[in-house]
């Protein structure tokens, strides 16, 4: 048996896998390439896994794209209330009374225990002025109810 890469006569040779194509070398020659267990079926199945990960990924970055305009309620809706009040130097009570709630309401929304209607929302964006939507950056993005309503409602904005 000769190696297929110095051509050295051998006794023993390796299958490996240089640049795609699988060859027959010597223990020297066995470095330059990755070495292969089983036949010749592995390389082509692993190239279609390769594939099927190729597009899986193509059809995740669409879905992405589709997902761009969509908005929901910030995950740090409660920090962004917290902090925007505390700046204008409001109580809870205060900022309760402007918006014509109870003060225990803010405290809900400032420990995430709550999350506010759309209704509330506005106004605190308005009071606060804050911006407590942000774009979904990913579908696994968990969707609240609170959102979905707003979603659609943009969808048919944006196609009529
Ligand atoms: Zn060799």
């Amino acid at each position: 048996m000769n190696c297929e890469l110095c051509g050295k006569k051998t006794s023993r040779t390796t299958t490996v896998s240089i640049e795609n194509s699988e060859i027959e070398v010597c223990d020297e020659c066995k470095s330059y390439g990755k070495e292969i267990f089983k036949g010749k079926g592995d390389i082509s199945s692993k190239n279609q896994i390769l594939q099927r990960i190729k597009n899986k990924k193509r059809v995740g970055r669409s879905s992405e794209m589709d997902e761009i305009n969509k908005k929901e309620l910030a995950l740090d809706y409660s920090e962004r209330i917290e902090r925007a009040r505390i700046e204008k130097n409001l109580t809870q009570e205060e900022l309760a009374k402007k918006l014509n709630e109870k003060k225990s309401l803010i405290a809900k929304l400032e420990r995430s225990d709550m999350r506010p209607s759309d209704d509330l929302r506005k106004k605190l964006e308005q009071t606060l002025n804050i911006e407590l939507m942000e774009k979904i950056e990913s579908t696994s993005t968990k969707k609240s109810e609170s959102s979905k309503g707003l979603t659609i409602g943009d969808l048919i904005d944006t196609e009529s």
